[in-house]
């Protein structure tokens, strides 16, 4: 692990990486890995790459949870692709299940709380109910 911060550090510059609580990339350049971590060697190493491929899309900002899913997607993609440069094993189960937290999250953020029917969101991250015309106010994604 430590031999892959070090490359990751040395590859780039710009990027600031630190010890933290948790695996999470800050914008702009702030990429933290956790030091103590109940994950495998190899898991960990995906998420740290998983993290800076949120810092190679470059893309943070999102208006509804769809967005997000599609952000994460894409940082495991770009995640994928720094495995092979870097010898770390891509583990698709595990890229997967970590996506399903956010499908979950997904699916339960969308539910109407009066009449249980899926609501759609608008630009604003408010859900609206077809139904019942109740609005819910978007939940924090899981991490
Ligand atoms: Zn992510
Ligand atoms: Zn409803």
């Amino acid at each position: 692990m430590q031999k892959l911060i070090s490359k990751l550090a040395k590859a780039y510059p710009n990027l600031e990486v630190k010890a933290g609580d948790r695996f999470q990339f800050t914008p702009p350049a702030t990429l933290f890995y956790a030091e103590k971590t109940d994950y495998a060697n190899n898991e960990a190493k995906l998420l740290l790459l998983h993290e800076l491929g949120h810092y190679l899309i470059g893309e943070t900002d999102y208006s509804s949870d769809i967005e997000l899913l599609e952000i994460e997607a894409k940082a495991w993609a770009e995640a994928k692709k720094l495995c092979a440069k870097y010898s770390v094993k891509y583990d698709e189960d595990f890229a997967e299940d970590r996506l399903d937290s956010y499908r979950n999250y997904l699916h339960e953020a969308s539910l109407c709380k009066v009449c249980q029917l899926s609501g759609y969101q608008d630009g604003h991250g408010l859900y609206h109910c077809p139904l019942c015309g109740a609005t819910w106010q978007q939940k924090t994604p899981p991490m």
